[in-house]
């Protein structure tokens, strides 16, 4: 297998020892990241931003890459980008992560505080360990162990509001193609389908968050005086929200497409341990549960603004909304769905209830072209770090930025992977890493990074 590397590069075997002896300080430097709470998200400090971007380029000018630097992106914490010129001739590699991480929602949920790094039976604890400071780590650890060995040309852009669904950054490569002008993206923000199983993710789901409002009276009125007759706006929410979905559980707007699915299966045990289904719980919707999650729609109503229970004074409700986010096979426009959930919902709406909507942002998502030499390069590089076969997978979350750097480099290659394996519990309470599994991570990359060169003059690039 060691052999697959290019002759001048390192041995498989060597770069194994590198990447082990840089444990420690690839571990350091996610403790480092996990420790500073960086989210984006509207009514969140920005100092743990700036500390974040800060520390992610202490991290790119520690493994030598020139001209290390925030990049400003309008309405969004800056990005951090750097790179290192291709020699001539060589292939240029984008390597993107996100610094920015989800919320910790309520800190009672967490086992140790959020963003205190904790290790647990080999797993590292806290929000962002997996998503997505695993991949920021990968990146700069994988560069590390190829040290002077790298023979291509690299690019790192880590960006600050990947979670917030701002899309600062999709404008910015929309507007300016040449900041992500590669021969290959890897973005490590996805994961193996297993712990220990390497996983390609060739398909990402897009994704939509809609705002609805439901208003019927002009202020809260007494449920006595006035309840039977007086239309209560929660009462009126819950009802539209109830016709999102048919009695098994399956998404009922029309308009919302599915696509094909050939990828892994996810066996319905794994699937009920992973996301943590009550037992005696059915699952939702019908179908093979890996094509439910990467290639239908899904919807969640992740949030309600109503009376709280505690207090709750006996009157007709006047107001309620509701945050609806709404996941989109891999192909499906978002504006078009946008209309087709917007419209479900107007017509679902009873007592003729005004409705206000507003966006929240979405993205489309993404599948990958699997015939190029980075592809390739990428499942070798991951059958020798992992010694098993490689598998892939539609992945049901989204990254729309994914979709916006295809657009701006078509020809590019992109390569999904990284550590959030379904035990990471991204974006719940008790997130984590498994260094084992980031271990493994960096090997692949930095193999991949080893074998690129060779793998693209034996692709359409050859001078023949
Ligand atoms: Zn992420």
């Amino acid at each position: 297998m060691s052999n697959e590397v290019h002759a001048t590069s390192p041995s498989a075997d060597e770069l194994r020892r590198r990447v082990a002896r840089g444990m420690a300080r690839a571990r350091a430097d996610l403790e480092r990241l996990v420790g500073i709470p960086s989210v984006a998200f509207a009514g969140f400090p920005i100092e743990p931003l700036e500390q974040a971007a800060a520390a992610v380029m202490d991290m790119l000018r520690a493994v030598g890459l020139d001209d290390v630097r925030l990049l400003d992106v309008p309405g969004s914490p800056p990005a951090v980008v750097g790179e290192r010129p291709a020699p001539p001739g060589a292939p240029t590699v984008l390597l993107y992560g996100h610094y920015d991480v989800q919320p910790a929602g309520v800190e009672a949920d967490w086992t140790s505080p959020p963003f205190t790094p904790v290790e647990r039976d080999g797993r590292l604890y806290g929000r962002g360990a997996a998503d997505d400071k695993s991949g920021i780590v990968m990146h700069a650890a994988a560069l590390a162990a190829l040290g002077a060995d790298a023979r291509v040309g690299v690019r790192v852009l880590i960006e600050g509001a990947e979670e917030t669904g701002l899309g600062g950054l999709e404008e910015l490569v929309g507007a300016q193609p040449e900041l992500v002008a590669a021969d290959a993206v890897v973005i490590a923000d996805a994961g193996n389908h297993a712990l220990g199983q390497p996983t390609l993710t060739t398909s990402l789901r897009g994704s939509l968050k809609i705002m609805v409002e439901v208003r019927t009276l002009a202020g809260p009125v007494h449920s006595g005086t006035y309840g039977g007759p007086a239309p209560d706006a929660l009462v009126a929410l819950i009802a539209m929200l109830a016709t999102l979905h048919d009695a098994a559980g399956n998404v009922a707007v029309a308009g919302l497409d599915a696509a094909a699915y050939e990828g892994a299966r996810y066996d319905e045990p794994a699937f009920r341990r992973d996301a943590g289904v009550l037992a005696g719980v059915a699952l939702a919707g019908s179908g093979v549960i890996a094509e439910q999650l990467a290639c239908r729609p899904a919807i969640t109503v992740i949030g309600i603004d109503a009376p709280p229970v505690d207090g709750a004074a006996n009157a007709v409700v006047a107001r309620a909304r509701a945050a609806v986010s709404v996941r989109l096979a891999p192909g499906q426009d978002p504006d078009q769905a946008r209309s087709a959930v917007v419209a479900h919902l107007q017509a679902a709406a009873p007592w003729r209830a005004v409705l206000v909507f507003g966006d929240a942002g979405g993205g489309e998502g993404f599948q990958a072209n699997t015939d190029g030499p980075a592809f390739a390069a990428a499942t070798r590089a991951l059958e020798t770090a992992y010694g098993r076969p490689v598998s892939h997978h539609g992945q049901g979350g989204s990254i729309p930025l994914v979709a916006a750097f295809h657009k701006a480099a078509p020809d590019a290659e992109m390569i999904l992977w990284g550590a959030e394996e379904p035990l990471a519990r991204i974006h719940a309470p008790d997130e984590s890493v498994d260094l084992a599994e980031l271990e493994r991570g960096i090997l692949a990359e930095a193999l991949f990074l080893a074998a690129l060169p060779a793998a693209g003059q034996a692709g359409t690039d050859s001078p023949a």
